[in-house]
């Protein structure tokens, strides 16, 4: 066959493989994106494991009318002032996110920024993109997204049960909710409220996310070298789980699951705990946006630390230092 271009609907598909490889990963990019709008407040609706319905509703900026078309296009982005990709303050920044959602499923936006009179809608489905019609709805964005991957059946097929994607989606929103505790979260699965919180602030919105007599177990823990701040919540080394569902890491802002980090907690422990189990922990890192490259995995959660080496030791060291701290305390009852 000769070389030929793409359609630009197949390179839709192709990026909406690797950006929403399921419905959690929909539901991460439109919370994300709601949270770039400077939300105060954003509500996640969830049907069917997020196959069959995703509705994230925010009150964040809105999208001007003019702009609704543009949104949905690729690599159209409101986000990246900075084209060298080093400082990155937005958790979006590619303009891949609503084109491959929209590639793959139905789409529907409804926005409307403060000053515009009514909001307006667009719909595409499947790549295609329909006409922007005037609708009645208050200041925000409202994102629908409905029959995830009909478009794209051979993404389907690879999808886990319905159980097992409504609790991806659970997990992505709780991991959202734990990195802007400054948001109000609700989050209702097939009709019935799983959570509703208010704006909190970190302890509390761990204790609202991992269970209050959870809390009470937590031990903080904050360092900072070199001007790499770490602070957040690490369980004693008597509190483990079968899984490593209670390990959030959030960083400059962003959730993620990046394996340094927890190959780091693993260290960490290693001499504590039991094989095969897993320690609880919430950890916020923050550094300079110049020492961190989030443009290394398609959905953004996985980082490149300039300084790894740094990063690691200090949250293992962090961690083994609060491990023994709570000894001390038990010898001296009069600090408690
Ligand atoms: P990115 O987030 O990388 O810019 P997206 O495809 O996720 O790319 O979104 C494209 C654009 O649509 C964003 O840059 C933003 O301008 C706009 N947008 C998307 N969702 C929202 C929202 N909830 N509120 C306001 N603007 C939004
Ligand atoms: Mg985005």
């Amino acid at each position: 066959m000769p070389i030929r271009r793409l359609a630009p609907e197949t390179v839709n598909r192709i990026a909406a493989g690797e950006v929403i490889e399921r419905p959690a990963a929909a539901v991460k990019e439109l919370v994300e994106n709601a949270l770039d709008a400077g939300a105060r407040r954003i509500a996640v609706a969830i049907a069917g494991g997020g196959i069959a319905r995703i509705e994230v509703t925010d009150d964040g900026n809105g999208i001007p009318e003019i702009e609704l078309a543009l949104a949905i296009e690729r690599h159209a982005t409101s986000k990246l002032a900075d084209e060298a990709l080093i400082r990155i303050a937005t958790l979006g920044f590619r303009g891949e996110a609503l084109p491959s959602i929209g590639a793959a499923a139905r789409l529907t936006l409804i926005s409307r920024p403060r000053g515009q009179d009514v909001a307006a809608r667009i719909t595409v489905a499947g790549g295609a993109v329909g006409e922007v019609a005037p609708v009645a709805a208050p200041f925000g964005t409202r994102a629908i997204v409905e029959d995830l991957f009909y478009a794209t059946p051979a993404r389907r097929k690879f999808l886990r049960s319905t159980a097992a994607e409504t609790a991806a989606c659970v997990e992505a929103v709780r991991h959202l909710a734990l990195a802007a505790p400054e948001v109000a979260f609700a989050l209702s699965i097939d009709g019935v409220v799983s959570f509703d919180l208010p704006a909190q602030d970190r302890r509390a919105r761990v204790a609202a996310l991992y269970g209050r007599g959870e809390m009470e177990a937590l031990v903080p823990i904050e360092a900072v070298r070199e001007g790499v701040m770490l602070s957040g919540f690490i369980g004693p080394a008597s509190l483990t789980r079968a899984t490593a569902r209670h390990q959030n890491f959030v960083v400059n802002g962003r959730p993620v699951r990046d394996p340094l980090l927890r190959m780091a907690l693993r260290i960490a422990y290693r001499e504590v705990i039991p094989q095969g189990r897993h320690p609880v922990a919430a950890l916020w890192l923050d550094l300079g946006h110049d020492r961190l490259d989030v443009n290394v995995h398609p959905a953004k959660a996985e980082l490149r630390f300039a300084e790894p080496d740094g990063v690691r030791s200090l949250v293992i060291g962090a961690i083994q230092r609060a491990l023994a701290a709570p000894a001390d305390l038990a010898q001296a009852p009069a600090l408690r």
